[in-house]
């Protein structure tokens, strides 16, 4: 492969500045897409010009002279003609151009008109007639993005160049059915034809072409990748009608529909012989922890071990608090692993754990960490999965087994998001709630309104509910100016709700401290609690029937569906407030679309809308291959296609070792080998 040292036009500094932006090779140059495009193709006689045009002339130089400003920088004026007028021209800094000029006068040019006496562009490009090729001016001219020492026409000079030469150097790796079926260019036209498009309809042609490629290599590697995984399974977990039997037995009510569903794909991978890789998805409260805690069961019946993962400990609490009620009495052995809970006693139950007298472990994300070694590491629960990145996922394997995997995540991941990053997880939908929720009412209060609210949660507490008040941050911070729930605690508690029980609850808290908040809560004793964040997750408390949340406007709205999720859990009226004054108009759109959008999907959709495909993709953490030209949101029916295809093709040839394949073989392991470790896909 090239380097790009050796294109035309970029000697040892350019080269340099070249792969500043990352590009090393000719092919590099050649996948630098354009980030816009002038059209400067229609061609404007002179006499046509006006006053603040962007215009592309062609003509003849009548007369040229040099000069230079007081500062001694050097000035070119020259005037152009043709068959309908004149015009004037000035550069400054350009004094080559004075020899070019006079040599070969026929060019055309591209610029904006401005007035001074008479009309005239101030400097506008050039580009000679004499010379081969029309490549700045007379067509659609694409705009790089560039870094400062090249500038727009070097690069594009670059570009034409190495099309010309080194445009063989692409190789058309999709199967030529599939173009055929998909209507979709050839690949080296279109890589032509996005430099340097002939019409706006050849870029677009191009655009779908190059776009579909970044999508087809992104799943081709995820169903690669996921080909691989269900190669490994060693062991297999029939549940039988009596395990079924005795898992359900536990259960203290009938599964939902969407939680049977869900169970059913769960039996059918346990049974099955490719290991567990399933995302469930389900709303906030539609009941994922007992289908989480039937996959669990149903391994441990297998004497094999389960891990039940929280994004935080207080999760983990809770998680613990429900798992160990359901299972009391059990002979089901549960361990807690939570973080600082002493030398002695940590090493005890590491030790349970490899000596396999443990069952079922719960905990963060610690469990699959470090020193933990388990006997039998078989079924590992992930819960809401938005909390954990990628990396976990990458940690998980390291520790070497290769478990059956659930990963549940509560907030809704828009369809773009479960098609790209999570694509290579299959995936459950449980749909509906269980009985007898109450939907919750969601009003955004602004500040003059407070006071009524603060009758309406004493209401609510007379009336026997409980209300979270939750903050963003727990200590004041001067730049933002938020009140810290430490302070609001002290004057909610000593003031607005004086007689009531108000507890506190944040993630500085000693250990036991929490403990015994969300415990007074759970019974009853605390009436308000005030928190942070760390309730944003899982708590079930049925009894709660406000949600409060300061600051509002600060919170995604993800964290919002979730916290709201909070409420509505038992069968009493629930209200969500969201106290919040958002300055800009994004912030009041997000919060009207909290008072009417009910549901989780809805939400993830509007957030991935409103704040932009960037804060998802193309971040590195991501572990995503870069789009450069496709954007999941705008281009989804594309990306759709793309994943089809790619899963219909490693399906039919898992190693693309076919002869059809093999440019798209080496198409991944060039493109994506790396990022999604895919140099052995063979
Ligand atoms: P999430 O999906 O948000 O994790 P949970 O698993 O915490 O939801 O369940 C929310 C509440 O619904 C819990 O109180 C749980 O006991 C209850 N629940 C779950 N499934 C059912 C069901 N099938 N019938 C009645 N209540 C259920
Ligand atoms: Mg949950």
């Amino acid at each position: 492969m090239t380097p790009v040292r050796y294109l035309k036009g970029v000697g040892p500094g350019r080269s340099a500045l070249l792969e500043s932006l990352g590009l090393t090779t000719a092919l590099d140059v050649l996948h630098h897409y354009p980030r816009r495009y002038e059209d400067r193709q229609n061609l404007c006689p002179i006499r046509n010009l006006k006053e603040g045009d962007q215009a592309t002339i062609c003509g003849q130089i009548t007369s040229v002279t040099r000069a230079r400003t007081r500062g001694g920088k050097p000035i070119v004026r020259a005037r152009v003609a043709d068959e309908s007028g004149t015009l004037d021209l000035i550069w400054f800094g350009r004094s080559y151009l004075y020899r070019n000029l006079r040599k070969e006068p026929e060019l055309y040019l591209f610029g904006g008109v401005r007035r001074d006496g008479r009309l005239q562009m101030i400097n506008p490009e050039v580009e000679q007639i004499g010379s081969d090729e029309s490549i700045h001016t007379n067509r659609i001219v694409p705009i790089y993005p560039v870094t400062a020492g090249i500038s727009q026409r070097v690069m594009r000079k670059i570009l034409w160049c190495a099309l010309e030469r080194h445009g063989n150097q692409t190789v058309e790796f999709l199967p030529s059915d599939l173009r055929r079926e998909r209507r979709l260019a050839d690949l080296r036209e279109a890589i032509a034809q996005i430099h340097f498009p002939d019409t706006d309809r050849d870029r677009e042609e191009a655009r779908r072409r190059l776009a579909f490629d970044e999508f087809f290599l992104l799943e081709a590697g995820l169903a690669v990748r996921r080909g691989r995984r269900r190669r490994s399974k060693k062991r297999r977990f029939p549940v039988t009608a009596e395990i079924d039997r005795r898992i359900r037995r536990r259960f203290p009510f009938q599964l939902t529909e969407g939680q049977e569903d869900a169970v059913r794909d769960i039996v059918a991978d346990l049974a099955g012989p490719f290991s567990t890789y399933r995302l469930i998805q389900g709303d906030v409260g539609s009941g994922k922890t007992v289908v989480a805690l039937y996959f669990l069961l149903a391994v441990i019946a297998h004497k094999g071990q389960g891990a039940l993962m929280a994004p935080t400990e207080a999760l983990a609490d809770q998680h613990y608090h429900t798992v160990s009620q359901i299972l009391s009495g059990s002979r089901v052995r549960i361990l807690r692993l939570a973080g600082g809970q002493g030398a002695k006693k940590r090493k005890e139950d590491l030790q349970k754990l490899e000596g396999g007298s443990v069952d079922l472990v719960v905990g963060t994300h610690a469990v699959i960490q470090g020193d933990v070694r388990f006997r039998r590491l078989e079924a590992l629960v992930i819960d809401e999965q938005h909390k954990f990145g990628v990396l976990q996922r990458a940690a998980l394997k390291e520790k070497g087994d290769e478990p059956e995997v659930l990963v549940m995540t509560a907030t809704p991941i828009p369809r773009t998001l479960s098609l790209t990053l999570y694509g290579d997880l299959d995936l459950t939908l449980i749909r509906g709630m269980p009985p007898g929720r109450k939907p919750v009412t969601t009003r955004w209060v602004r500040r003059a309104q407070r006071a009524e609210s603060y009758r309406f949660l004493k209401a609510e507490m007379k009336a026997g509910r409980q209300v979270f008040v939750v903050y963003p941050l727990i200590e004041e911070s001067k730049d933002l100016q938020i009140r810290s729930a430490v302070k609001m605690y002290e004057e909610l508690s000593g003031e607005v709700f004086a007689g009531f029980t108000v507890g506190l609850l944040h993630g500085r808290l000693g250990r036991e401290e929490r403990e015994k908040a969300l415990k007074g809560f759970r019974e009853g004793v605390i009436q308000l609690l005030v928190s942070t964040i760390v309730i944003e997750v899982g708590i079930d408390i049925p009894n709660a029937s406000v949600m409060v949340v300061e600051h509002a406007e600060r919170f995604g709205l993800a964290q919002l569906h979730q916290l709201r999720g909070r409420i509505g859990r038992g069968p009493h009226k629930s209200a969500c407030l969201l106290f919040g004054d958002p300055k800009t108009p994004q912030g009041k759109e997000r919060l009207a679309v909290m008072e009417t959008a009910p549901d989780g999907f809805q939400i993830a959709e509007e957030d991935l809308r409103i704040r932009g495909a960037g804060e998802f993709f193309g971040t590195r953490q991501s572990g995503m291959p870069p789009l450069r030209l496709a954007d999941p949101i705008r281009d989804l029916p594309l990306l759709e296609e793309a994943r089809r295809d790619a899963f219909r093709i490693v399906e039919l040839d898992p190693r693309l070792q076919r002869e059809e394949h093999l440019p798209l073989r080496r198409a991944l392991i060039h493109r994506l080998g790396e990022r999604l470790s895919l140099a052995d896909v063979g």
